[in-house]
């Protein structure tokens, strides 16, 4: 059984330490304590596909961000491919195919914030070509583009931010609406052609957290036909201090109720959170989740939510 993850920082932590100048963390080795998604980790768990945002801090502004986007992506390249022999990065619905057949891994690129593109469709292209395939409009705050979930006052999308959905839907990128506030959300499901996901997002009624969907949007990605990334970030499981397994189920079953079985996923953010689930600590873990969710489920479910919604999606789109 394969395991798609929709969503991770392990880029940003990378750049992060390349920007203090430190030791890049090594993606390959083995005692890379630093990092929670690692070549030997998803080995070890059977993920073969991760996806890798790039992520910029709100301290970058202005003219900085596409370059900030652009160094990211180098380190996508240089430190996480690397050797195209063993993971490849996922381009097309082929690609894809590709990693299910063999024993390759695979990583897709996607964007999280389009205040990376700095108000331009020409760098939304560029970023295509270099491989992006899911876009995010906004982290939490507001850009050019839309607003975020941490504005309190939310506005919808931007006219740049429509271009975006449109140009998007016309290149083959991926919409993700996790972060962007609800005004956002609506226009962006009403604006676009193609199924549109959540890539790190849980369940509003089961915690009560901005970042999470409520029960009409969950609603509406499904009717979308697009996939919901169950999330591993310990406050957006739970308002407990401690959070695991259990708490992860409590948002599937929410969402099974809301008729989620073919939209559900998962989209860990390892690496983009400090604190973590106290029995899913890294990646290496989703064995533990996988036997808890073939216990419960059967392995034919939970195989469409590891691997199969995912895939679906992606072969659809890419
Ligand atoms: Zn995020």
């Amino acid at each position: 059984m394969k395991i798609f993850d929709g969503h991770c920082d392990v880029l940003y932590k990378m750049w992060e330490a390349q920007q203090k100048n430190e030791t890049i963390p090594s993606f390959y080795s083995e005692k890379e304590s630093s990092l929670r998604v690692t070549m030997p980790n998803m080995a070890a768990a059977g993920v073969a596909v991760q996806a890798c945002a790039v992520y910029l801090p709100q301290r970058i502004r202005g003219s900085r961000r596409f370059t900030a986007a652009l160094e990211i992506i180098d380190l996508f390249y240089e430190h996480i491919i690397k050797d195209e022999r063993y993971i490849k990065p996922i381009r097309t619905a082929h690609d894809l195919e590709e990693v299910e057949k063999g024993g390759k891994k695979g990583a897709l690129l996607t964007l999280e914030g389009a205040d990376a593109l700095e108000g331009s469709l020409l760098n939304l292209r560029i970023l295509y070509q270099l491989g992006v395939r899911a876009i995010g409009l906004t982290w939490n705050f507001r850009n050019e583009a839309a607003d975020g979930v941490g504005e309190s006052n939310p506005a919808g999308l931007s006219q740049f931010g429509k271009q975006v959905v449109i140009e998007a839907n016309r290149l083959g990128i991926i919409l993700d609406v996790s972060h962007l506030a609800e005004p956002g959300f609506w226009e962006l499901a009403e604006l676009t052609r193609q199924p549109f996901i959540a890539s790190h997002s849980n369940c509003r009624a089961v915690c009560d957290h901005l970042r999470n969907l409520t029960d009409k949007q969950i609603k509406a990605v499904i009717k979308a036909g697009g996939v919901i990334g169950v999330t591993f970030v310990p406050y957006f499981l739970s308002a407990k201090s401690k959070t695991d397994i259990t708490d992860v189920l409590r948002h599937i079953e929410h969402l099974l109720s809301l008729g989620a079985e073919d939209h559900l996923a998962f989209g860990s953010d390892f690496d983009g959170i400090d604190e973590t689930m106290i029995d899913l600590t890294s990646q290496r873990e989703y064995t533990k989740l996988r036997e808890a969710l073939v216990k419960e489920y059967g392995e034919n479910r939970v195989n469409k939510w590891l691997w199969g919604n995912w895939k679906r999606i992606l072969t659809a789109l890419l």
